[in-house]
């Protein structure tokens, strides 16, 4: 991304720091409120043609402010609808966002970081490693491109319904960026989304989940994948941290505070691994009776990987143990396979990576004790 050094990207900017912008030049907050819906809503970015800012206002816009958007390096369009774009983040790497058309919706797949430190052993992001975090223009960037760039609905809103974190990195290990674009998201001066429509997966950060329910209670998502530690430890490492019962317990707090709306369990469908009726059994005993939906997502291969995907009969029968037992459970629907943009295939371009402390404890761990993953043969 370039950027004036000298000049302050507005692209991003809460609204609370966009407002500290005006009154420190001596203007009113409301103008701030203005030139967001210019921004946002308009896709107007030029500050001439913000035709209610006053002239005194755009002299010191122009010579102070800039609005600057992550550059496209690519786009790649899948014969399902799909559209994956690779946003340049410096040093020749990259970032993936990924635009889902359903019929009714519109579902964009963003990034939060280049790479991701937290390593989980199914993910093609995690076996990258981890440059930086992206800021907020870089990930409030790939929502405006994409609302810009894709032909509105047939009703005149924008092509882009929902938003999901889901691309790469792990949004709350860059909370300070992520706030604020959740923020606009939900904005109605911004993006102006419902907080049903923005959601936010996690592998389980969990002192930032009840942070989070604090600041900005959108749609969550937990990265589940095991129903217990000692298998949820090898494959999302974060459990060593967090194991699943603060986990449990920081999900049914957040789901409190917006009024028992539940929370959505991911879990990828690893054949051997974690797909087995016990294993199902083992997950109706962690969310029966709580406000929980599991989303099963077929595992999606990536050169070097050693787990497979469940066959289509295992992930059918796993998901109708959860239902019969009681638990809302559906599966998710691979898309974008083609161009390399179904969920966890997203690897973008990650040079220079930096390894986790938790990274570094996995490789040291890995050494000294034998695999808990049991895979059944092929
Ligand atoms: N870091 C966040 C969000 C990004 S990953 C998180 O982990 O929740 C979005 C989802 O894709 C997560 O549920 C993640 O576990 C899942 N995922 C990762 N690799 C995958 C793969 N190879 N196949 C299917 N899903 C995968
Ligand atoms: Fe990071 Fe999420 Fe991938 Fe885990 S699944 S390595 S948290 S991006």
């Amino acid at each position: 991304m370039s950027s004036t050094a000298s000049k302050l990207n507005l692209l991003g900017l809460s609204q609370d720091d966009l407002e500290q912008v005006f009154v420190a030049h001596g203007e009113k907050r409301f103008r701030a409120r203005q030139l967001m819906q210019w921004i946002y809503q308009r896709g107007v970015t030029c500050f001439d043609d913000m035709t209610d800012i006053s002239k005194t206002s755009r002299e010191w816009l122009n010579a102070e402010a800039e609005f600057v958007l992550p550059r496209v390096q690519s786009r790649h369009d899948s014969v399902d609808g799909t559209i994956k774009w690779l946003f340049a983040s410096g040093s020749g790497q990259a970032v993936e966002t990924v635009f889902i058309p359903e019929s009714g919706r519109g579902t964009l797949c963003i990034s939060s970081q280049v790479g991701c430190a937290l390593d989980c052993a199914f993910c093609a992001t995690g076996a990258q490693g981890f440059n930086r975090n992206l800021s907020s223009a870089e990930i409030a960037g790939q929502v405006w491109h994409a609302i810009q760039e894709l032909p509105r609905r047939d009703n005149g809103e924008p092509a882009v319904t929902n938003v999901v974190f889901m691309g790469m990195g792990e949004p709350l290990a860059n909370y300070r960026n992520v706030v604020p674009v959740l923020k606009l998201l939900v904005s109605d001066l911004a993006f102006g989304l419902s907080r049903r429509r923005v959601t936010l997966s996690t592998s389980g950060i969990v002192p930032l989940i009840e942070k989070l329910g604090d600041d900005c209670n959108v749609s969550l998502a937990v990265s589940l994948h095991a129903a217990n530690d000692e298998l949820r430890d090898e494959i999302v490492p974060i459990n060593r941290l967090h194991p699943i019962a603060t986990l449990l317990e920081a999900c049914w707090a957040y789901a409190a505070k917006q009024a028992n709306r539940f929370i959505t369990f991911e879990y990828v469908m690893l054949r051997g691994v974690n797909d087995s009726r016990a294993h199902a059994d083992e997950l109706v005993e962690l969310l029966t009776g709580k406000p929980a939906k599991v989303n099963l997502i077929p595992f999606n291969p990536f050169p070097g990987t050693q787990f497979k995907r469940s066959s289509a009969d295992t992930i059918r029968h796993f998901q109708t143990r959860l239902r019969q037992r009681g638990l809302v459970a559906t599966t998710r629907k691979t898309r974008g396979d083609d161009i390399d943009a179904a969920c966890g295939q997203l690897a973008g371009k990650v040079s220079d990576r930096v390894r986790s402390p938790l990274g570094q404890k996995k490789i040291a761990d890995k050494k000294s004790r034998k695999s808990n993953i049991r895979m059944a043969s092929a």
